[in-house]
């Protein structure tokens, strides 16, 4: 990524604030979040990201990028990486909020609709599956009221 100054590291703890930013050599401000993946991102992942979209919110920048470094130890020794930078049209940014305030609003409305699209997301099922689905408390355990 020899087209890339980085600018700032952000510390761990002001989490959602991005790892990184940086200057592109075509003087674009960039918002980076690294990721590391045994799969390659989608050349419209930026585009897509609530994650980046909301880190922009915060850095103000207009464009945004995933640093994604290959996970898999191939045999020919060569680590792949990609290096994707869009710009994040403010209009998918308001309806990532928006959808926020919508959750919020349903939490404290204790309406807590099921996204069943996310059942088996991270390559493992959701822990909650078995009340949810089946009403039975598996290896849940109750919290006690103080
Ligand atoms: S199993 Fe988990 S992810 Fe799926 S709908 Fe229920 S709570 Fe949501």
């Amino acid at each position: 990524m020899n087209n890339w100054q980085p600018m700032e590291i952000a510390p761990k703890e002001l989490y959602p604030i991005p790892h990184i930013r940086g200057k592109l050599k075509d003087g674009r401000i960039v918002t980076c979040d690294n990721k590391t993946s045994s799969r390659p991102y989608e050349d419209d992942s930026v585009i897509i990201s609530p994650q980046l979209s909301t880190y922009t919110e915060f850095t103000g920048d207009e464009y945004a990028a995933y640093a994604v470094l290959d996970k898999k130890i191939r045999k020919d020794g060569i680590i792949r990486t990609q290096f994707i930078v869009d710009r994040i049209d403010p209009e998918f940014r308001q309806h990532v909020f928006s959808t926020y305030q919508e959750g919020i609003e349903n939490i404290n409305n204790k309406i807590f609709e099921k996204n069943e699209d996310s059942c088996y997301s991270f390559g493992r099922q959701c822990e909650y599956h078995s009340l949810c689905q089946h009403n039975n408390m598996g290896k849940l355990l109750k919290k006690e009221n103080k």
